[in-house]
């Protein structure tokens, strides 16, 4: 049973007086991971010394057996710290540290995504110059399950007021929105935008342009932010591609991607010749772009078909869009439509660049 309001509300006053305590030789980091089903797990370590680089977080370890990314019988599993960012829960000199989690036997655990596509990026980002930016749809549900602001036993009014809807009735929880666009700000993400969606009670913010794997890093800590601030509002985040089926847009995770020859002069050649690349591929990125994403990829509701690879200008029905002013610019970036909402950013991105780049081995 979910706390009712007045309980949440005595137990915020109650937690206020302890939360003022001055503890100036302690800090904490909270180590975030990502666990065996798409999820976000973290836990808290306590520090006597601020952290000023990466080198002051040390490797930890959890119950792997627990999170479904190891046996009970050899449960370990360790976590690398990869980057941090500031706490703006606990503020001060506290910090959130995204982690990349390893097996006792050395090898990356079958859930770090982060490691090829990291690889990846080593051997070709100093070159190429890969920038993301990723647009993150998801949907706001009530504890119940039925998605925030809808009517108990039926529906809204169809689509059409909602998407960057202005007043009483076309949106709900912007305060929501709001909280988690400046803790994020805060915590140094490069979130870039925000903006409410089609379906009443779905959302977007874009982060980046970020360059290689730290638009994996800075994307999933976003989604560990959105994730404790609903929490504190009693209401639920999902990110299924395709929540409420019928006539209710789905929700993607749209992947703007340029390179140092995309964004040169005369960079629609290389755009050109990556959509050759990608069509090559296409089947091998479907796999890679989310689960459920055929629910959402029907071709309509601004969607392409999920079996079949097309591209064009300004075109939000076709796998890939070259935005309008990229194209009378001849340089830019292309967008990819096609991941889910609840895909992979590393895996997203990894597969981007093994297809303009080649396959790395190792
Ligand atoms: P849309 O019109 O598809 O809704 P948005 O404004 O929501 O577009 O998102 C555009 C995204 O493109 C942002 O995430 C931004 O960071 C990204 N972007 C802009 N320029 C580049 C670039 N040169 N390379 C990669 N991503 C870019
Ligand atoms: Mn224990
Ligand atoms: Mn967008
Ligand atoms: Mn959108
Ligand atoms: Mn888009």
């Amino acid at each position: 049973m979910p706390l009712s309001a007045t309980q949440r509300l005595l137990n915020t006053f109650a937690a206020a007086k302890y939360l003022e305590l001055p503890t100036p030789d302690a800090f904490t980091a909270e180590y975030v991971w990502i666990d065996g089903s798409n999820g976000l797990r973290s836990k808290t370590k306590t520090l006597s010394k601020k952290v000023s680089s990466l080198k002051d977080l040390s490797e930890w370890n959890f119950d792997g057996s627990s999170t479904e990314q190891a046996p009970g019988d050899n449960s370990d599993v360790y976590l690398r710290p990869v980057a941090y960012y500031p706490d703006p829960f606990r503020r001060g000199d506290n910090v959130l540290v995204m982690c990349e989690t390893w097996g006792a036997d050395g090898k990356p655990n079958a859930f770090n995504f982060r490691h090829d596509a990291a690889e990846h990026f080593n051997k070709v980002q100093d070159k190429e110059g890969f920038w993301f930016g990723l647009e993150q749809e998801y949907t706001l549900l009530e504890q119940d399950g039925w998605p925030a602001g809808w009517p108990k036993d039926g529906y809204p009014a169809p689509q059409g007021p909602y998407y960057c809807g202005v007043g009483t009735g076309k949106v709900m929880y912007r305060e929501v929105i709001e909280a988690h666009y400046k803790a994020c700000l805060y915590a140094k993400i490069a979130i870039s935008g925000t903006n409410a969606e089609v379906m009443p009670g779905q959302w977007e913010y874009q982060v980046g342009p970020c360059p290689g794997i730290d638009l994996g890093d800075q994307l999933w800590m976003s989604r560990f932010l959105l994730g404790r601030i609903a929490e504190e509002f009693g209401v639920r985040v999902t990110f299924a591609p395709k929540p409420i089926p019928g006539d209710w847009n789905g929700a993607g995770l749209h992947t703007n991607v340029s390179t140092n020859a995309t964004r040169a002069d005369g960079g629609m050649k290389a755009i050109e010749a990556a959509m050759e690349k990608l069509a090559a591929r296409h089947k091998e990125h479907m796999l890679v772009y989310g689960e459920d994403n055929q629910s959402r990829m029907t071709g309509q509701h601004e969607t392409a078909s999920y079996d079949k690879f097309t591209w064009g200008v300004a075109n939000r029905g076709s796998s890939v869009r070259i935005p309008r002013a990229c194209a009378a610019e001849g340089k830019g970036y292309f967008e990819d439509r096609r991941p889910a909402s609840n895909g992979d950013p590393y895996q997203i991105t990894g597969i981007i660049v093994e297809t303009l780049c080649g396959k790395i081995d190792g």
